[in-house]
């Protein structure tokens, strides 16, 4: 197996803010030149680096907004995200957990920080990833996955390195919580100082590594700090990352769909006719009700 080689290693440098709620780096695609195309099936990532947000009574976030063509990962690292959305449905993510949100055929949802958890305050961590759908998927129906903390697949490295949550897909054996329309590989890498770990995808697959917590030396080459962003070249298969001190790095690897891509803010088509159709759906009513 030959060894991947790193492409880009980005710091964060420009952060907008998603309501009033999420203070976010957008990664890909909108900042560092990183293509819907290049990091297929991945077409988004915002990161909300830890930031202090100051007790308040009405929680604050982002109110209610469609979604078309595609899913949402949401992976609360500190703090806590509350939703709701046009189904009906509703809940918690929690620290720790994840939560797949299918929006398929179309959604309406709104994002905040939990109620209880807003009162206090505190530090707040977020990612969110959205991950495309193969073009037979794009209108189907929507749903939820759900994957509490409790429900990932947990791999413990040997000698004691750490723990490889799998959220997605799967790792030496152990499945992820999540079921995905297209191959998709989706991890926490929880590494003890001085622990290691190997991974291998295919050479095609888009790869990129998120640190999360800590500094980890990949590939026995570079290092990456907290909040750095590593973006893998198309080569080779197998990455290795060893943690400088007690680390965690959200690992993304997946099959690119190789389809059009037709984006326009929260609708993600393959055509301009289906984009358009998606704006009218949504004038016209046909992705539900959601008050704000
Ligand atoms: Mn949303």
């Amino acid at each position: 197996m030959k060894t991947k080689t790193i492409e880009r290693i980005i710091s964060p440098q420009k952060y907008h803010w998603v309501g009033d709620g999420f203070r976010v780096n957008n990664f890909f695609p909108s900042n560092y030149g990183i293509s819907m195309e290049r990091m297929s099936p991945f077409i988004l990532l915002d990161y909300a680096s830890k930031h202090e947000f100051p007790p308040s009574e009405t929680p604050k976030g982002v109110g209610v907004h469609p979604h078309r063509g595609f899913e949402t990962v949401t992976i609360a690292y500190k703090g806590k995200v509350e939703h709701h959305d046009s189904t009906g449905s509703g809940g918690i993510i929690g620290e720790g957990d994840v939560q797949w949100m299918t929006a398929a055929g179309g959604i309406l949802h709104k994002e905040y920080h939990e109620r209880e958890w807003s009162k206090k305050g505190g530090v707040f961590q977020m990612v969110q990833l959205w991950v495309n759908l193969p073009a037979k998927y794009k209108m189907s129906e929507p749903k939820y996955q759900p994957v509490d903390n409790e429900n990932m697949g947990k791999h413990n490295l040997e000698n004691g390195a750490g723990l490889v949550e799998v959220i997605a897909g799967e790792y030496k054996g152990t499945k992820g919580g999540a079921s995905t329309f297209s191959p998709v590989y989706l991890y926490n890498a929880k590494l003890e100082k001085d622990g290691e770990a190997v991974f291998d995808f295919p050479a095609n697959y888009n790869t990129a590594l998120l640190v999360i917590e800590g500094e980890v030396i990949i590939i026995n080459k570079e290092t990456a700090p907290t909040d750095n962003f590593v973006l893998m070249g198309n080569e080779g298969e197998e990455i290795s990352i060893k943690a400088n001190e007690k680390s965690i790095v959200l690992i993304m690897s997946g099959e690119p769909l190789n389809e059009p891509i037709a984006p326009y803010g929260p609708f993600v088509m393959n055509t301009q006719e289906e984009l358009i159709q998606a704006f009218e759906d949504f004038n016209n009513g046909l992705f539900g009700e959601l008050e704000d």
